[in-house]
């Protein structure tokens, strides 16, 4: 058996209501909490007062920092560490999907670590330990909640994503409440939805997977192969709800041991030039890296298959792992991925995404099958001039 390292520092609250417990969790850890939240729907579903509410029967005072845009910049970054910096916070917390969470997660960094952020892009550049950090999410997509990555836009630098990996983003306390995702709108649910299918999968698959995190990326999928068509047809089922929250929570516990493969590194592109959500983008090109890595790997996606609920008896691993191909098509149909028509993106263009992509050595050498450009290539012209 592989040796293998599991870190995962954050303690996890789960369950419809859990938010509630914010004010307890918090007291702890700081008396004056910086809330990092996108621009309305925390406080138009009523979270934010939710939060409030909870953090001041405690003694602990809220300061509101509701300016954080999907796909976050390295400047609203600045901004929120700034104005946590003046009203001297001593406590992060992120309230909202992946962008306002990943945003906390870089303010919490810059009030302990000098700026710039850009200095941080990579692979363990932290220095000293960031401030604490409550992460609460109200997308079931990401599982930042319990991951030790950022993903912040670099403005200046084409609109670039890009990551900072450390185990100092790691959230002290992550609350995961069901309840928050119940007013989701269909297309976020949808979107989202897919982003944690393509995390299971690029985690089950990846060359850094080991017995527990597959177990764990595993159930992921046959998780939401169940509840996710759920509750796209039943939005305010809380039992399907809690349990594509959970399968989002397990397949970011997945990829914080194990990192994604290809699928996220090639959506990138797709989100910062086309303006596509980052589950959509995921979910584009999910099922023809499927096709691609699926050579010398049939077992992995024999099983990912079973898990998406589809009946492979009788099939050889080999012509269980083809069929998935078309399963994840389904699927991905099923809960809502629209058919978009992409011609007018050009070859060139094309060619310009997939020469940045074969630069990411990192998530090159975490997929399980040696690419070159020309693979990513006709993966991209796939994606995007076929489906
Ligand atoms: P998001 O945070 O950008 O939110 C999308 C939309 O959902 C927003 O308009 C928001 O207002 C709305 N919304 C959120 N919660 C809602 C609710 N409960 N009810 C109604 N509307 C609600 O989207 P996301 O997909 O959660 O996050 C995407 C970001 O996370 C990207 O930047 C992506 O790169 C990043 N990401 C991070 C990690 C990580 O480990 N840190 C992993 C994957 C993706």
């Amino acid at each position: 058996m592989k040796n293998f390292e599991f870190y995962l520092p954050t303690r996890i609250n789960f369950g419809p209501g859990v938010v509630e417990k914010v004010g307890e969790e918090a007291k702890p850890l700081g008396k004056r909490a910086f809330i990092v939240t996108g621009r309305k729907s925390a406080r138009k579903m009523g979270f934010l007062e939710k939060v409030s509410r909870s953090l001041k029967k405690q003694g602990v005072t809220p300061i509101f920092f509701e300016k954080v845009e999907p796909n976050p910049s390295i400047q609203t970054a600045q901004e929120g560490a700034n104005l946590a910096k003046k009203e001297r916070c001593d406590l992060i917390i992120g309230l909202g999907g992946g962008s306002p969470m990943d945003t906390a997660k870089a303010i919490s960094l810059l009030l302990t670590n000098p700026s710039p952020l850009s200095k941080y892009f990579g692979k363990d550049k932290v220095k000293f330990p960031t401030l604490p950090l409550v992460e609460i999410p109200t997308t079931a997509g990401t599982g930042s909640e319990v991951t030790p990555y950022a993903v912040i836009t670099d403005i200046e630098d084409s609109h670039q994503k890009k990551i900072i990996a450390d185990a100092h983003l790691f959230p002290n306390k992550a609350l995961v409440d069901p309840e928050l995702t119940l007013s989701l709108p269909s297309s976020i649910t949808s979107d989202t939805g897919i982003d944690v299918l393509s995390h299971a999968v690029e985690s089950y698959t990846s060359n850094r997977s080991y017995p527990l995190s597959e177990m764990i990326a595993l159930r992921s999928v046959k998780l939401l192969g169940k509840y996710l068509p759920q509750v796209i047809d039943n939005p305010r089922d809380i039992e399907g709800r809690s349990k594509v929250l959970y399968a989002s929570m397990l397949a970011g516990i997945a990829i914080a041991q194990t990192g994604t493969t290809l699928v996220h590194p090639m959506g990138y592109r797709l989100t910062s030039d086309l303006n596509l959500p980052h589950g959509r983008a995921n979910g584009l090109l999910l099922p023809w890296v499927w096709e691609l890595d699926l050579p010398g790997n049939f077992e992995k996606f024999a099983n990912l298959t079973k898990s998406l609920g589809e009946d492979v008896k009788g099939l050889t691993v080999k012509e269980a792992g083809w069929k998935g191909i078309e399963v994840v098509k389904e699927f991905l149909f099923r809960v809502g991925l629209p058919k978009l028509n992409l011609s007018e993106v050009k070859e060139e263009t094309i060619v310009e995404f997939a020469k940045e992509v074969i630069q990411n050595k990192a998530k090159l050498a975490n997929n399980p099958r040696q690419v070159s450009l020309k693979d990513i290539i006709e993966v991209y012209k796939k994606a995007l001039w076929r489906t």
